[in-house]
């Protein structure tokens, strides 16, 4: 039997929820089996057990054909083991064309491992999905430091890739389909965990919002000289009720950590409004937020090169500008 069909992880957050990656997912996943001459998009939930009647509901009004539901209270905490054991064996049985994960915490942890125990290809953290002529998955990722789009092709059965949160769209309307709800018992009373949770630890951010979950984003680089300029966005920002993001110059200088990075080493946004003051605009800055609805630069250099993406320039010195805005705003 040949492989068909489009199968998705779909994540459950530590909250219960369905991880928002796997409705853009679904979403492109419509496009792709339509593509593909009309397949199946199915998807894999795996939890503990629990209420997940508003997870069912979420996906049946985007599109799934077929959701597989493995449901025990050994998952109730994430494992590289169980997890990649459930995955693997539905794989193995239902034999997909393509499988498609986010690329989260969890995504990026499990993928590999799924890909390589069968021994398949996975194109990682891609930016967008299509179908080729050949009827082959064509996955396109940064490569060479961001300054290329390289379309990569996976010769074994199941082709996998990974796509982060954000890159791709939910659909903005529903997609109801005559969902089928699969029930299936985990077969891994014989599978050994290596690895023990002790603690979880919630990293939470001096603003109290998250860059990838905020609708305003204040980002700063390293043109703010000190991590000074870093307290003063943080002002903005609580004026504004957002959250403080960086450039990866801001974050290797050691004013800010890694969680609030912005760009292609960092997390990819969305905001309604993002803020960048003194960034200059290097392409593996402006890949992770150039998606945002309004962008506002401030840079006292005119060319720089984060004015060509901006909706609103502001040619001058932060240190003007920034406290002058908060006043404003106040
Ligand atoms: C593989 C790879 C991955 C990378 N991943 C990322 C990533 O995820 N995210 C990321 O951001 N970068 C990433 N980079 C680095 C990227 O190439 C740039 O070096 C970096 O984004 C530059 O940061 P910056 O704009 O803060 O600093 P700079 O390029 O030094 O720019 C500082 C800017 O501040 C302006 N300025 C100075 N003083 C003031 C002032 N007082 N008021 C107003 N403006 C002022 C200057 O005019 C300048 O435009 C990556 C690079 C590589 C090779």
């Amino acid at each position: 039997m040949t492989n068909q069909g489009i199968l998705i992880y779909a994540e459950v957050t530590r909250e219960g929820d369905l991880a928002s990656v796997v409705l853009e997912l679904a979403n492109s996943a419509q496009n792709l089996a339509a593509k593909l001459g009309g397949q199946e998009v199915s998807a894999l939930v795996v939890t503990n057990a629990g209420d997940i009647e508003h997870v069912k509901s979420d996906l049946k009004s985007n599109g799934f054909d077929k959701v597989y539901i493995v449901q025990d209270e050994r998952l109730a905490i994430y494992s590289t083991e169980f997890y990649s054991k459930i995955v693997i064996d539905l794989i193995n049985e239902i034999k997909p064309e393509i499988v498609l994960i986010g690329a989260t915490t969890q995504g990026r942890d499990l993928a590999p491992r799924i890909s390589s125990s069968l021994n398949t290809g996975l194109t990682a953290d891609c930016t967008s999905l299509d179908i080729n002529e050949k009827g082959m998955l064509a996955a396109t990722r940064p490569t060479f430091g961001g300054n290329l789009m390289a379309t990569i092709l996976c010769k074994n059965f199941p082709q996998m890739a990974s796509v982060r949160p954000k890159v791709l769209k939910k659909s903005t309307f529903p997609i109801e389909k005559d969902t089928q709800f699969i029930e299936i018992k985990p077969e891994i009373d014989n599978v050994e965990k290596k690895v023990e949770l002790v603690e979880f630890i919630k990293n939470i951010p001096s603003t109290g919002k998250r860059i990838d979950e905020s609708e305003i984003i204040v980002a700063g680089g390293k043109g703010l000289k000190s991590a000074d300029g870093l307290k003063l966005l943080e002002e903005l920002a609580n004026v504004l009720g957002g959250a403080v993001g960086a450039s990866r110059a801001a974050v290797d200088a050691g004013w800010a950590d890694h969680s609030i990075q912005v760009g292609q080493t960092g997390k990819t946004v969305m905001p309604k409004l993002y803020i960048a003051c003194a960034i200059s605009g290097a392409i593996q800055h402006t890949v992770g937020m150039n998606s945002s609805e309004k962008i506002i630069a401030i840079n006292k250099d005119p060319k720089a090169p984060i004015f060509q993406i901006a909706d609103i320039g502001i040619v001058g010195d932060v240190y003007e500008i920034v406290p002058e805005l908060i006043e404003m705003l106040k």
